[in-house]
C-alpha cells in the first residue's frame, strides 16, 4: 500500500471509509473531513479489489474532481485514472454522447452555454412580439431552468393550472409558450443547455430501461460530495443509478446549502433517509481546518438559522487570532486596506500569496480589490467572472468549430455567417431565417442551398460561406482538433481580421486566439486522450467551469479572488470577506423572505469556514452602485458574530475634512517597500514634488514604474521604436493610458 490512509483518519471517519456496502450518509459540519472521507473511501474500495470503472463519484466542480483523483492516485496508483469522476454535468454529458440518439438528439449535440440560451430566448421573444422588458431573457431562462430542474416538461408546464396561475399573477402568461418554443428550437438545432444534460439523462433512464440497467451494472458504487446542493433532477439520477446495488454514499452539510435559488433542495437529505431505511449515518464533529476562534464565530452565526439539523462542531486547533473587522470610507479604500493587510501579513509571516483569498458576494466587487492589489504589485487570480471562453473572439472561433461539427447549430451559424464580413446583410439573414421557418427546413439547409431561394447576387456569398464550412467538415474528419482549428482560424479570415487591428484590444484578441490554439494543441498532445477530434474537444470546453479556466491560465503564486459561491469546499490560510454591508451581504436582491435570509446566512457561514488561521471582514460606509455613490450600513451579519471573537479595527469617521486614516502610516510604509512613493489615501490629484528630476530613459523596460510631472504614477506597458524615436505606452493611475515620445517626455524611473 502506497499510503496508510487509515492512519490519517479519526475513528468516525475511518468507520465511514470502511462502510463500503449499502447506503451511507455523512451530514457534518464544515471542515470536518467529509471530502477527505469520500476520497479515501474511493481509495479503500479500489484497495479492496473494486474496479475503478465501477465507481462513480460526483463532485461540485471539475477542479474538485481533479484534486480528488490526484489524492486517490497517491494511494492506489495510476489505476485511479479509470474512475468515473466529475461534475454531474460532465459525467452525464459523456453518457449522453453515446446515447443521445435514443432520445432523438444527434450524438454530436452542441452544448449551449447560458449566453447562447439567453440570445435564443431574446430572439424568440422578439419573434413572438412580446414585451422584452417583461420577458427578460435571464428571467425567462431562470423559469425554464427551474422547471427543468424539477423535471417539469413543456407539456406539464403548459397544462399545470398552478403554474399557469403563478405566471399569470406575475403578469407573464407566455412563459410556457416561450419554454415550448425554446425547447423546440434547441432540439431542431441539435443542442442541449446545461439543464437539459440532466433533464435528458432522466428522460433517457425513464424511457430506456435497458440503458438504465447498463449503467446500474456499471456504477456499482455511487458517491456524491456536497449533497446538500443537489437539485431534484440530480437526486433522481443518483437514486435511479443506485436502485439495484444500493451502494450509495452521500456527504454534505445542510448548513452549507447555498443553491436553493438554482433549485437545490434540502429535502433531498430527508428523502434520502426515506429512500434507504437501512441507511447508515455517520457523524463527524471535529473541525480540522480552522482555529477555535473561527469555528466558534461560525457557530455563533449559524445558530441564528431556524431551519437546520442541529449539530455541534468543535476544533482542537489553537485559539488563533481574533477575527479582524475593517471599516473603510469607500470601496476603493476598502480595497487599499485589504491589499495592505495582505501585503503586511505576507511579509511579516513569510507567507506565499497562495495563502490568501478575497471572497465577495457579487462579481462586480472584484474591481476595487483588483485595482488596489495592482497598485501594490500583488499578483492575483480571479476565479469566475468573465472567463476566457466568454470573450467575443473566442466565442467567434468556437462558433466556427461548433458549426463544423454540427451544421444545425443555429446560434453558431448566426454568429459567424457574416463574420468576418462577407457581404451577407441583416436583411439577407432575416430572409434566410424566415425561409427556413416557412419551408420547415433547418437554417443550414437553406444556407447551403441559398441559390434556390434568392437571386444569385444575394445568394452567392451565402453559398460561398456554406462551401467554406463544408470544407472545414472535410478537414475535421481527417485531422485532429488542433490542425482543424488552425485551418479554420486562418481560412475563415478571423486571424487576418484580428491581426489587422493594431489597437491594444485588437492585439490582445489576436493573442487570445493564439492562446486558444495553444490550449487545443495541449489537448491533442495529451497521451491519455483517446479521442483527439474536434467534437470531443468542444465537449471538453463546453463543460469547463470558470474556475478551471483560470486555474490553467495562472501560474506562480497569487491571491485568489472569487465569489463565496465558488469558494465552496475550498480552504485558505487567510481569508478576507469584503463588502459586509446591508443590501450587499445579505443581498437586497435575494431577500424577500425569512428562508432567503437564512440562505444568505448559510452563505456567510460557508465564507467564514473557508479560513484556516485568520479571518478578516471588511465593509465600506460608501460605495458606487449602478453608477451612484450610496452610503452603506454595516451588515447585520457582523452583529451576529459573538463580539468576544472579534477585534474591531476602526478607521476614523469619514467625510470631508475628517483627516487621514490611521492606516495611513502603514500604507505609506508598505508602499515604500514596493518602490512606490507615499501616496495620499484620499482621491487627491497628483502634484509633482518640488524636487522632481527626470531620469535617463534610454534603458526603459516594459513593466517599469515611472513618474511624470503632470500625469503622476504609471507603469510602462509597451515600447515601440519607430525610425529612431521610441514611443512608450504608459498606464497612468490617475489619467489612464498615454502614449509618449521618450525623447520629449520628462519621466522619472522609479
Ligand atoms: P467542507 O464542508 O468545507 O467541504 P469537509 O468536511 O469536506 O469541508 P475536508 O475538506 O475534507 O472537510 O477537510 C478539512 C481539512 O481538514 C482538510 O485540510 C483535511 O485535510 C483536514 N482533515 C480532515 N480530517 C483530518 C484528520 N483526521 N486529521 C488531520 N486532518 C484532517
Ligand atoms: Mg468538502
Amino acid at each position: 500500500m502506497a499510503l496508510d490512509y487509515l492512519s490519517l483518519l479519526n475513528p468516525s471517519q475511518a468507520g465511514a471509509v470502511m462502510q463500503t456496502e449499502g447506503p451511507c450518509m455523512i451530514i457534518a459540519g464544515a471542515g470536518s473531513g467529509k471530502t477527505r472521507v469520500l476520497t479515501y473511501r474511493i481509495a479503500h474500495l479500489i484497495e479492496q479489489g473494486v474496479d475503478p470503472f465501477n465507481i462513480l463519484a460526483l463532485t461540485f466542480t471539475n477542479k474538485a474532481a481533479k484534486e480528488m483523483r490526484a489524492r486517490v492516485e497517491k494511494v492506489v496508483g495510476p489505476n485511479a485514472r479509470n474512475l468515473w469522476m466529475g461534475t454531474f454535468h460532465s459525467v452525464f454529458a459523456k453518457i449522453l454522447r453515446s446515447e443521445a440518439d435514443k432520445i432523438g438528439y444527434p450524438r454530436s449535440f452542441t452544448i449551449y452555454d447560458t449566453q447562447d440560451s439567453k440570445t435564443l430566448i431574446g430572439q424568440i421573444v422578439k419573434e413572438l412580439e412580446l414585451d422584452d422588458k417583461l420577458y427578460k431573457p435571464s428571467l425567462v431562462l431562470g423559469r425554464i431552468s427551474a422547471a427543468k430542474n424539477k423535471l417539469i416538461s413543456v407539456n406539464q408546464y403548459l397544462h399545470d393550472p398552478a403554474i399557469k396561475a403563478d405566471d399569470e399573477a406575475a403578469l407573464r402568461p407566455k412563459i410556457g409558450v416561450l419554454y415550448q418554443q425554446y425547447q423546440m428550437r434547441c432540439f431542431k438545432a441539435g443542442a442541449m443547455d446545461f439543464d437539459d444534460l440532466l433533464f435528458n439523462t432522466n428522460v433517457l433512464f425513464k424511457e430506456h430501461a435497458d440503458v438504465l440497467n447498463k449503467y446500474q451494472n456499471l456504477f456499482r458504487f455511487v458517491m456524491v460530495d456536497e449533497y446538500q446542493d443537489t437539485n431534484y433532477s440530480q437526486y433522481l439520477i443518483t437514486r435511479k443509478l443506485a436502485a439495484k446495488e444500493r451502494n450509495i454514499c452521500v456527504v454534505g452539510d445542510d448548513a452549507q446549502s447555498i443553491y436553493a435559488f438554482r433549485g437545490a433542495d434540502i429535502s433531498n437529505i430527508l428523502n434520502f433517509e426515506k429512500d434507504y431505511p437501512e441507511l447508515k449515518v455517520f457523524k463527524l464533529e471535529q473541525n480540522y481546518r480552522s482555529t477555535k476562534n473561527i469555528v466558534w464565530a461560525a457557530n455563533s452565526v449559524i445558530k441564528n438559522n431556524q431551519a437546520q439539523l442541529r449539530k455541534s462542531v468543535f476544533s482542537e486547533n489553537e485559539d488563533g487570532t481574533l477575527i479582524e473587522v475593517i471599516k473603510a470610507a469607500s470601496d476603493n479604500e476598502e480595497g487599499k486596506l485589504v491589499a495592505n493587510s495582505i501585503y503586511e501579513d505576507k511579509m511579516n509571516q513569510h507567507l506565499s500569496y497562495d495563502n490568501f483569498a478575497i471572497l465577495y458576494r457579487t462579481n462586480a466587487q472584484s474591481r476595487a480589490m483588483e485595482e488596489a492589489l495592482r497598485k501594490l504589485n500583488i499578483k492575483y487570480k480571479i476565479v469566475g467572472g468573465l472567463s476566457f471562453y466568454q470573450r467575443k473572439e473566442i466565442k467567434d472561433l468556437v462558433a466556427y468549430l461548433r458549426l463544423t461539427v454540427n451544421q444545425n447549430d443555429e446560434q453558431a451559424l448566426r454568429r459567424v455567417i457574416n463574420y468576418p464580413k462577407r457581404g451577407i446583410g441583416d436583411t439577407t439573414i432575416s430572409k434566410l431565417i424566415t425561409t427556413a421557418d416557412e419551408a420547415n427546413h433547418t437554417l443550414w439547409e437553406v444556407v447551403a442551398n441559398a441559390d434556390q431561394f434568392m437571386p444569385a447576387r444575394v445568394a452567392n456569398p451565402v453559398v460561398g460561406f456554406a462551401e467554406k464550412i463544408k470544407s472545414y467538415m472535410v478537414v475535421a474528419q481527417k485531422e485532429d482538433a488542433f490542425e482543424a482549428a488552425k485551418f479554420i482560424a486562418k481560412n475563415s479570415g478571423m486571424l487576418e481580421e484580428l491581426y489587422a487591428d493594431k489597437s491594444i484590444e485588437g492585439l490582445s484578441r489576436y493573442e487570445n486566439i493564439q492562446e486558444l490554439l495553444n490550449g487545443i494543441k495541449e489537448y491533442v498532445d495529451d497521451p491519455e486522450r483517446e479521442d483527439k477530434g474536434l467534437a470531443a474537444f468542444l465537449q471538453d470546453i463546453a463543460l469547463v467551469t470558470d474556475s478551471d479556466v483560470k486555474d490553467a491560465q495562472q501560474d506562480g503564486e497569487a491571491v485568489t479572488l472569487m465569489t463565496i459561491h465558488s469558494a465552496k469546499g475550498l480552504e485558505f490560510r487567510n481569508v478576507y470577506i469584503v463588502g459586509m454591508e446591508e443590501n450587499l451581504f445579505p443581498s437586497q436582491m435575494m431577500i424577500t423572505s425569512r428562508a432567503d435570509l437564512e440562505e444568505e446566512r448559510r452563505l456567510f457561514y460557508v465564507a467564514i469556514t473557508r479560513a484556516e488561521k485568520k479571518l478578516t471582514l471588511s465593509y465600506a460606509t460608501s460605495r458606487y452602485q449602478w453608477g451612484n455613490l450610496r452610503s452603506c450600513e454595516k451588515s447585520r451579519f457582523l452583529d451576529e458574530i459573538d463580539p468576544q471573537y472579534i477585534n474591531f479595527k476602526f478607521a476614523p469617521p469619514t467625510g470631508p475634512g475628517s483627516g487621514e486614516s490611521p492606516f495611513q502610516h502603514v500604507f505609506e510604509r508598505r508602499s515604500n517597500l514596493v518602490a512606490t512613493p507615499p501616496r495620499k489615501l484620499a482621491a487627491t490629484k497628483y502634484v509633482a514634488p518640488a524636487d522632481f528630476k527626470p531620469s535617463d530613459t534610454s534603458n526603459l523596460q516594459t513593466g517599469q514604474r515611472v513618474e511624470h510631472p503632470k500625469f503622476g504614477y504609471g507603469t510602462v506597458s509597451q515600447l515601440e521604436n519607430q525610425q529612431g524615436t521610441t514611443k512608450a505606452t504608459i498606464q497612468f493611475e490617475e489619467v489612464g493610458e498615454k502614449v509618449l515620445l521618450l525623447s520629449f517626455a520628462k519621466l522619472r524611473v522609479l
